[in-house]
Parts: C-alpha cells; structure tokens; sequence
C-alpha cells in the first residue's frame, strides 16, 4: 500500500494548480456574476491543455492516463470554481464515459473525439418528475425500429439542460418493469421534437445551467442506442466512476475553502494577534483538514482499487457519502472563520458553501448512498417499495 502520488502525478496536480489559480478565479467570479456557463474559449483552452479527456484512451483524443489522473484535475480546478470545472467532470466522469464504454463504434467516433476537442459537451439526463431517487421508476420511452429510436418522455434537473450539444438519456426501450426494461439513449441538441423547459433557479451551481428536457417523437438513428433495455446495471458501473467524480467536486469545495481559510486566519488580526493564535480556530483548522484528508484518501481509494476500470458501488458510494457530507461541514465551518467577508458575495467562500451542499443531492442523496453502502456490507439489495 503506497499513499504517495507518483512523481508524474504530483507534477500534474501542481501544473494544473498553478494554472486554475493564475487563469480561473476571474474567470469562476463572471460565471458567478452573470450565471453563464464556461465559454467555448475556455472548454476549448480545456481540451488543448488535454483535460477533457485525462483518462480517455489516446485513439479518442484522450490522454490516455487513469481515473486517479483525472480527478486530480477536477479538484485543482473545482478548488475555483465547480462551474468552470463543470465540462472536465463530464467528460472525464460523466456520460461521456459511458458513451466510450458501451456506444457503437460510430457513437464513439462521432461523440467522444469532438468531446476531447472541445467541440461539444454532453450532458445526463436520467432523473424524472416523478423519478429521483426511485430512479428505476422513470417512464420515458423509447420504441426501436425502422433503423430508429423515437422518444417520448420528459426529464428534470438536467445539468446542461438546454445548454449541452448532445444529453444521455435513460429511458425504457422495453415493456419489462423496472430496471430490466431500461436502456440509453444519446440525443443531440437540435433533433426535431426535443424542446427545454425553462432555466432553474438553484441555490448553487450558478453557470452549471439546469432545466427540464421534452421529447415529443424525438427520433435518433439505432446507432444511438448506448445500451439497450437491460442495460442498467452496466449504466450503474459506469455511474460508480460519475459517484467519485461527485465526490472529487464535494471534496474540491471543502479543500478550497480550507486553503483559503488557512491564509486568512494567518492575516486576519484581532485583540491585537492574528486570529489563529486563538486556540478555537485552531482547532476549526485541524478538524477541517481531518476531514478533507480523509474524503480525498477515500476518493483516491475507490479509483486506485479500480485500476483503469469502473470503481465499485461500496467504494465509490462510501467516498462521495463522505465527501458530500464533510463538504457541507468544512465550507460552512470556512464562511465562519471569515466572519462577515466569509458571509459576502464578494469572496468564493458563500459560493463554496452552496455548490457544496449540492453534491450531496446530485447523483443520488447522501442517505441512498448510505442505503448502498448497507446494502454491500450484507451482500443484498433492500427493497425500498415493500410496505
Ligand atoms: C445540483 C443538482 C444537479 C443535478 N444534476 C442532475 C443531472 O445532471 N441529471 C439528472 O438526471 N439529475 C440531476 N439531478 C437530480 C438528482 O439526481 C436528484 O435530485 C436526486 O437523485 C434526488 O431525487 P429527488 O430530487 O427526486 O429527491 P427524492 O427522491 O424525492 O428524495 C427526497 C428526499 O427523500 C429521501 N429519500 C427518498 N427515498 C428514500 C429512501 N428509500 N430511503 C431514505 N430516504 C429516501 C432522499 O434522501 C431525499 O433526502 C441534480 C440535482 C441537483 C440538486
């Protein structure tokens, strides 16, 4: 068991920390102004610097390194900002991944390069109006023949709603109930039928645009089918990777708060000394750092245990458990080292307080994720619907 970065690693993590903290805090304070998404100037300086595809086999345009490599991306640059680092999680975690995983050669070729390049962004829509942690009740549905997939359904919550080129939808593609009768689908912005609700408000995630999605007969060739009905279970592998992606972003808000929160106690001076000279603070300090510590090894755990395959469900679920979690605590804790300059828009540290809280509601709510974990340690599923 080795609890070093390799020397390459550490390089990466200290290039691209340099980088997000020279070039992107102006940058995440616009996003944060005017609520709009990372410009194409930026996802494009993204991709020529290869953080759109880290751990993206090299034949995609990809780097070709590990999850590990990819998230150390994703915490330097979400330390900044969630928002701005909201295009490499993804690509490196998200639905793209699946697409490279389980999509036809063509899908592949056609999504994942253009994705690398910074062409285009893809978003995942699986959650529904009645359909949030009863996942496998939603009911959008697909219908396959003549060469084509005609969709109907609508979607909500959608990161990217509206905004990204192409959306991974889970949707029925068979009568069977539940799981087994749900499979993927991609749908590029643009097909004829597909319309957005309109822009949410959340309390958080300002630049990470969200909205309901409509599909009225919305037809996409077969080739975009990414797994057909009974492909749950293989989304859910590829959603473990997307779990410590969540995490990695829980934990970057807690881990920039901290850093910040270090250098401002130092300055900081009251009663005549600087504040961290007081013994409570002190110990705000420690215990903030316990925390992000333990969430990063965690985080670290579940993708070094996975190699260059998808992390497991109890690995994954206990990292992003922890992470969303402590990234409530941590952030919290930071605004209240920084009194009023802690509570003001003009500082990140609000900001990371309310992106911080959200993690632990996207991708699935910390108690379902406790729900998992349970769930692994006896070695079966709870049936959540029994009465
Ligand atoms: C910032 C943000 C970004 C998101 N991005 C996306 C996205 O890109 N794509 C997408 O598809 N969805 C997205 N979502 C939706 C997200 O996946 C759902 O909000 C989440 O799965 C919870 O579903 P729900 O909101 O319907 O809550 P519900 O399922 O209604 O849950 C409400 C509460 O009840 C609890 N609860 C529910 N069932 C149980 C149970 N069996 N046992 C114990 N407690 C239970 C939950 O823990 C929760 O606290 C996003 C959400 C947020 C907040």
């Amino acid at each position: 068991m080795d609890f070093q970065l390799t020397p390459e690693q550490l390089e990466l993590r200290d290039s691209v920390r340099r980088y997000a903290r020279d070039k992107l805090p102006a940058i995440a304070e616009n996003i944060e102004k005017t609520g709009e998404p990372p410009s194409q100037e930026l996802i494009r300086e993204f991709a020529g610097m290869g953080f759109l595809g880290v751990n993206i086999p090299e034949e995609f345009g990809g780097l070709g390194l590990g999850n590990l490599e990819a998230l150390i991306v994703v915490e330097e640059v979400a330390k900044i900002s969630a928002a701005v680092a909201f295009p490499i999680f993804e690509s490196c975690v998200g639905p793209v991944r699946a697409i490279e995983r389980f999509g036809s050669d063509d899908l592949r070729n056609d999504v994942v390069p253009a994705v690398c390049r910074g062409d285009a962004v893809v978003a995942i829509a699986m959650s529904e109006p009645n359909a949030g942690s009863a996942l496998t009740d939603l009911t959008t549905r697909g219908v396959i023949g003549d060469g084509q997939c005609v969709i109907n359904g609508s979607k909500r919550w959608c990161s990217g709603g509206g905004h990204a080129d192409g959306y991974l939808v889970y949707t029925r593609l068979s009568d069977e109930p539940g799981a087994k009768g749900i499979g993927a689908v991609y749908v590029e912005k643009g097909t004829p039928g597909l319309s957005f609700g309109e822009q949410e408000s959340l309390m958080g995630f300002r630049g990470v645009p969200s909205s309901d999605i409509y599909f009225d007969n919305v037809a996409v060739p077969e080739k975009n089918v990414v797994l057909p009905a009974g492909g749950f279970k293989k989304l859910m592998t590829a959603f473990d990777l997307e779990r410590c992606g969540n995490a990695t972003m829980a934990l970057a808000q807690a881990s920039g708060a901290l850093e910040d929160a270090i250098d401002y106690v130092q300055e900081r001076k009251q009663f005549g000394k600087p504040i961290v000279d007081f013994q409570a603070v002190q110990l705000k300090l420690a215990e903030m750092q316990m925390q992000v510590e333990a969430a990063r090894l965690l985080i670290y755990r579940a993708a070094s245990n996975a190699q260059q395959g998808m992390p497991s469900m109890l690995d994954s679920s206990v990292a992003k458990c922890f992470a969303n979690e402590i990234a409530r605590s941590v952030t919290g804790t930071a605004v209240q080292l920084l009194g009023g300059y802690g509570y003001s828009k003009e500082y990140p540290m609000e900001r990371r307080m309310r992106d911080g809280w959200g993690w632990g509601i996207a991708g699935g709510s910390i108690d379902i994720q406790k729900i998992n974990i349970a769930s692994a340690l006896v070695g079966r599923r709870f049936n959540q619907r029994a009465g």
